[in-house]
């Protein structure tokens, strides 16, 4: 798997795609002009990372529903199900941006203000359980055993799981939540990844199930990789490093914001 982050061939493809990106670059100057070039631009990188990264995400998806197909009795998904969406997890910054850029550009502006309440009131219950969680929280800040007893006591819905039980963000939910109710393994190092769908392993014990065999190691070093470009291009302040959704996605809705403000389409 070929991360696309090395330095590129300049093929006919490549010139168009940045003359592209320069074109819109200065046609967004000409429509805001109270917007410095370096935001803009780095609004561009962001969209252009969000963009390749779904292609990431789109390899774990096929994945997971040629799994269901083969062994249908093992993957205990369906639409609708949500077993799996009410623990506290982490994610990285490029999945809290993915998710951000969905609720900005995807959801109506009441199911937003509700799914934006919903994250501020889980990191008031987080903090509430522990006072060093600040916004911009990390989890290696308080360690990962401080982080499982978290998500040990903290037993609220994901923010972003909807009244009716759907996911308000689904084609923008994480990569965590895309692998959930199966186990992967490794195809280098054989490494199985856990499972957190609390219906998989009993659904395994009784039909039998033959892990998903991926390359994991790339899809981390990809990950890795987006991420850190992610960083380089976002606001100045936000850090490397797993957060729980919640924190992640009010770090990164001032730059959607902005975004959302001078561009066109948004609900
Ligand atoms: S992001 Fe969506 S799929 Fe993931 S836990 Fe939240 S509601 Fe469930």
């Amino acid at each position: 798997m070929k991360c696309g982050l090395e330095t590129p061939a300049l093929t006919p493809g490549l010139v168009h795609s940045t003359l592209g990106v320069m074109f819109s670059l200065l046609d967004r100057l000409w429509i805001n002009c109270n917007r410095s070039p370096g935001d803009l631009l780095k609004e561009e990188v962001i969209k252009i990372l969000l963009k390749r990264y779904r292609t990431v995400l789109e390899r774990i998806d096929a994945a997971f529903d040629q799994a269901r197909e083969d062994q249908p009795d093992a993957i205990p998904c369906y639409a609708g199900c949500s077993r799996c969406c009410y623990a506290l997890f982490a994610v990285r910054p490029i999945d809290a941006a993915l998710i951000t850029e969905g609720l900005q550009t995807k959801v109506s502006r009441d199911d937003r203000e509700e799914i934006l309440e919903n994250c501020r009131n889980v990191f008031t219950t987080v903090q509430s359980e522990d006072p060093e969680i600040t916004p911009g929280f990390r989890v290696h800040q308080i360690g990962r055993s401080a982080f499982d007893r978290l998500v040990e006591t903290v037993r609220l819905p994901c923010p972003f799981l909807t009244r009716e039980g759907w996911c308000g963000v689904y084609a923008y939910r994480p990569r965590i939540c895309r692998l959930a109710g199966a186990i992967f393994k490794d195809v280098a190092t054989g490494d199985e990844l856990e499972d957190y769908c609390p219906l998989g392993e009993s659904a395994r014990e009784k039909h039998g199930f033959c892990p998903v065999a991926f390359d994991l190691s790339t899809m981390y070093a990809t990950m890795m990789e987006f991420d850190e470009a992610c960083l380089r291009a976002a606001p100045v302040g936000l850090q490397s490093g797993y957060t729980f959704p919640a924190a992640g996605v009010l770090e990164w809705v001032p730059f959607f914001e902005s975004t959302r403000d001078n561009s066109s389409g948004a609900p």
